[in-house]
């Protein structure tokens, strides 16, 4: 298997079945995002502790294979992270997606390296990739505590 049939069999696998897609218990934040190009929708609950640690993270949404497996990969890359951490995830995330950077980050396990480099195929496709961001920029709402909703197109 070539990488690029590893990272798509990655994506799908997520976008068939999601991780952590469910309102987690005991969530004290959540935001919701919309991208009107595509039609996704996304509302993510969290769990953020009094160090501002993802304690749970969970999603509910619908849209296309890409932003609900996005989603997917999201809540299980950044549960257990610091705040901080997740945010600078986040960074490294973004760059791949514009730059098609290789991602090596030092938080993450081997796996979870893989696993979110599997998304960087959308690098192509322009409008993909508010699609692969939706649900990471709905969680920096959420544990921010901005009420709006996220709009891919404001
Ligand atoms: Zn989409």
């Amino acid at each position: 298997m070539d990488i690029k049939e590893l990272y798509q069999e990655i994506v799908l696998d997520h976008g068939k079945n999601p991780r952590n897609k469910n309102k987690c218990v005991g969530f004290n934040k959540d935001a919701k995002g919309h991208n009107p190009l595509c039609g996704d929708k996304v509302h993510v609950y969290l769990k953020l502790d009094n160090n501002k640690k993802v304690e749970d993270i969970s999603f509910e949404g619908e849209g296309c294979a890409i932003s609900m497996a996005s989603a997917s990969i999201m809540t299980e890359t950044i549960k257990g992270k610091e705040f901080n951490v997740a945010k600078k995830i986040l960074e490294h995330f973004l760059n791949m997606l514009k730059e098609g950077s290789k991602l090596g980050i030092n938080s993450l396990s081997e796996d979870q390296n893989t696993t979110m480099m599997s998304l960087s195929g959308v690098k192509r496709f322009p409008m993909r990739v508010k699609c692969a961001t939706l649900a990471w920029h709905t969680f920096i709402h959420a544990a921010e505590d901005k009420n709006e909703t996220v709009n891919t197109e404001k």
